[in-house]
């Protein structure tokens, strides 16, 4: 079985990533220290041991990325995320993004579509750590109606446009993160719903993520 082992070296790296992230804009205080909380090289193949901390996106396997850490800073950061909200997020992938959740105190449940990624999560022994992080397999489009509502809702793949029924697993007052386009780049909206129901949308900067697909694999 893998070893971890999370060293100075990588510590250091760590301290680096977080410099970086501040430069690029990110100012939330919580979620730059659960970055640096978060071995990141846990979530990746060992191979990827000494460019773990470079602000990229890496390859998964099944064709899919962990985000990059700036993309995940700033996801984390347009949440708002306070403790014991309940989060949900689509996309689990290396459950990395859902780990940064789980260490602002959120109760997080997270969806990964495809079987080979789920199950590679439920051998992860680092995240056997989090009993405030819970994992299904499904279709993130369906969202988890017998555990909604939801404080905050959180997409992590590109959306072609957004689900309602989403929209309507969140509670009055919550806010969804999601980038929408099916195009190379997605624009990060931020949608808030008000107590009457109705929504309110922010738009933020340009990503560019997998996309999400319907239905499950696997
Ligand atoms: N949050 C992840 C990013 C993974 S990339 C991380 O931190 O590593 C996006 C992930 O979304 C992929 O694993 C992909 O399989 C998954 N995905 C795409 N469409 C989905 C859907 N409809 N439901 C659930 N997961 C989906």
């Amino acid at each position: 079985m893998r070893q971890y082992e999370d060293t100075y070296r990588h510590k250091g790296l760590r301290k680096q990533l977080i410099a970086t992230l501040r430069q690029k804009g990110i100012t939330d205080e919580r979620v730059l220290e659960a970055i640096n909380n978060l071995p990141r090289h846990y979530f990746l193949d060992t191979a990827f041991d000494q460019i773990a901390y470079e602000d990229r996106a890496f390859p998964i396997g099944e064709g899919q990325t962990i985000s990059q850490p700036y993309t995940v800073a700033y996801q984390s950061q347009l949440l708002e995320i306070k403790p014991f909200e309940k989060v949900l997020e689509i996309g689990t992938g290396s459950a990395y993004q859902a780990s940064v959740l789980a260490e602002l105190g959120a109760h997080v449940y997270t969806i990964e579509r495809q079987k080979k990624l789920f199950d590679a999560n439920k051998t992860f022994v680092f995240k056997a750590k989090y009993h405030n992080l819970k994992f299904f397999y499904g279709d993130g489009f369906e969202g988890l109606p017998t555990y909604g509502p939801f404080d905050k809702v959180i997409i992590t793949a590109a959306a072609p446009f957004i689900p309602e029924k989403l929209l309507a697993q969140l509670k009055p007052g919550g806010k969804m993160v999601i980038p929408v386009d099916e195009g190379d780049a997605q624009r990060m909206l931020r949608i808030t719903k008000s107590a009457d129901g109705t929504f309110t949308e922010e738009a933020f900067e340009q990503f560019s993520f997998v996309p999400m697909l319907t239905g499950k694999n696997g």
